[in-house]
């Protein structure tokens, strides 16, 4: 028995499926084994620990909620102080390469971690695999299922043959094209939207330095804001750094050729040119596809008492307050805080799972669309910097009543749908204190003039 299984959790133990063995799938596996229910992770793909191969986004910065339910598995301190890289700040770049540092929060020193996706799964794997309880199956893809019996079909894609499985409880962890998503939606009083936008993305990577170090400053999420597009770029544990180009379609459909994309970089990312060289952003730029970025909001997030959808499969947003598996896993604390508020009785759990979070994780959709705006636009302007000024102000007076937007995502668990309307009440308290000023000004400047006239 794994330690912290206690004797009356094992007795209440179910069968648990999951559906997908990527981030959040892997780390619901710990959880749920912990308390003593038996686990089958069921995984498309093939076993990641075997292959060499790096996926997309290699990778992605974790913050609070995330760290919050890594630390409840035990796994904090492995991914974050031995293998996170601290990311203090934003450092601007703009078109003449001029550095500005905007720190995330420098009146409680929060950071955000950049962690490579790669072996994050790999840890969770490794972690969930520590379980007895805990069952791997890769090559499984599932095909159909029927959600209120808990049955699934799932393809082997080694054998070619058609595999079927049961369970009390199925967990939907299989990202933003989620199959169990889609069943649902054959439902009835099932909502889904889901969006496209009309930015996609190209991967590149920044070797290091001849003397092994970062190329740019470390300790740094560094952004080149250009107003319609723009770069962000993550530091790696191998000291190289993974570059994001987000544009419009019609703006990467304009670098066809090796010149097109040098005479684009050259007049809006020269000092990111210089560090990748020109050889190898062509090299890697015609290598690659742009990537799509979709968005998916949908209600409720659980059938019955048999399943229950999490991560991409119940939320995927564009990736602009990097927040989609920091999310994702904060679904699986708030699931296991629902488990033991409720006993582990599924029934009630499930729904006041979807109660609690699908609004929350239609507002954190919502949140990081707005992202993209502030990080390729606002943050280049002087009213976004006043802001700035004011909510630190603000924050270093009274941080327990003015929590900036960023930091009540990033360095809270407040709800997603909070931090939203925590943020509209701000504005409203600056607006009107900017009109009590101006009304106050015009007072005491302008009135006694007038009287003096009269
Ligand atoms: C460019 C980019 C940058 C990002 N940066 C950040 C960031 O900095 N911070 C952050 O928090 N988030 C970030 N995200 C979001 C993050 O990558 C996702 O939110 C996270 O990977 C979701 O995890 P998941 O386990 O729900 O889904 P996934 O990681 O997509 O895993 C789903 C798994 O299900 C499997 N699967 C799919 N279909 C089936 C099937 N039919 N049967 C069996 N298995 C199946 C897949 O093979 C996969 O392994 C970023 C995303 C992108 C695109």
């Amino acid at each position: 028995m794994h330690s912290g299984t206690s004797m009356a959790e094992v007795k209440k133990k179910s069968r648990i499926a999951i559906v997908g063995g990527g981030l959040v799938g892997a780390l619901a596996a710990c959880f749920f084994a912990k308390r003593g229910h038996q686990v089958i992770i069921y995984e498309y793909r093939s076993d990641i620990r075997m292959e060499n191969s790096h996926g997309q986004s290699i990778n992605l910065a974790l913050s609070f909620r995330g760290r919050e339910a890594l630390k409840a598995v035990g796994l904090e301190d492995v991914l974050i102080n031995h293998h996170g890289i601290r990311m203090q700040g934003r450092m601007l770049h703009d078109k003449k390469c001029n550095l500005k540092e905007i720190l995330y929060d420098s009146v409680k020193g929060n950071c955000i971690y950049s962690v490579s996706r790669r072996h994050l799964n790999v840890v969770l794997l490794n972690a969930a695999e520590e379980y007895p309880e805990v069952q791997l199956h890769f090559n499984r893809k599932l095909m159909d299922a029927d959600l209120e019996k808990g049955k699934m079909k799932f393809l082997n894609t080694n054998t070619g043959m058609t595999e079927d499985a049961e369970a009390d409880l199925i967990i939907g962890a299989d990202g933003a094209y989620s199959r169990i998503r889609r069943i649902m939606a054959r439902r009835p009083l099932f909502n889904c939207a889901q969006t496209y936008i009309e930015h996609g993305y190209v991967e590149l990577s920044v070797p290091r330095r001849k003397d092994n170090e970062f190329a740019m400053k470390g300790n740094n999420l560094h952004i080149w804001p250009r107003g319609e597009f723009m770069m962000t770029s993550l530091p790696n544990e191998d000291r190289t750094f993974t570059g994001n180009l987000f544009a419009p379609f019609h703006v990467l459909q304009e670098l066809k050729t090796p010149e097109a994309l040098l005479n684009f970089y050259i007049e809006h990312f020269s000092d990111f040119l210089r560090l990748i060289g020109k050889e190898e952003l062509v090299k890697q730029f015609f290598e690659r596809k742009p990537q799509t970025l979709i968005s998916i909001k949908c209600k409720p997030y659980h059938v019955g008492k048999t399943v229950v959808i999490v991560g991409d499969a119940a939320h995927a947003m564009v990736p602009f307050y990097a927040q989609g598996m920091n999310a994702g896993f904060e679904d699986i604390l708030l699931l296991d805080e629902l488990m033991e508020r409720y006993d582990s009785d599924f029934a009630k759990v499930l729904p006041k799972f979807s109660e609690i979070r699908c609004d929350d994780g239609h507002a954190i959709c919502d949140l990081a669309m707005y992202n993209y705006r502030e990080m390729r636009d606002l943050v280049t302007r002087k009213s976004f910097l006043l802001r700035k000024f004011l909510d630190q102000v603000l924050y270093t007076l009274i941080p327990n009543s003015w929590i900036p937007l960023y930091s009540a995502v990033h360095f809270s668990r407040m709800s997603f749908r909070k931090c939203i309307t925590h943020k509209e009440w701000q504005d409203k308290v600056l607006r009107t204190s900017f009109l009590c000023f101006t009304l106050l000004t015009f007072a005491i400047l302008v009135v006694p003039f007038v009287r003096n006239i009269i």
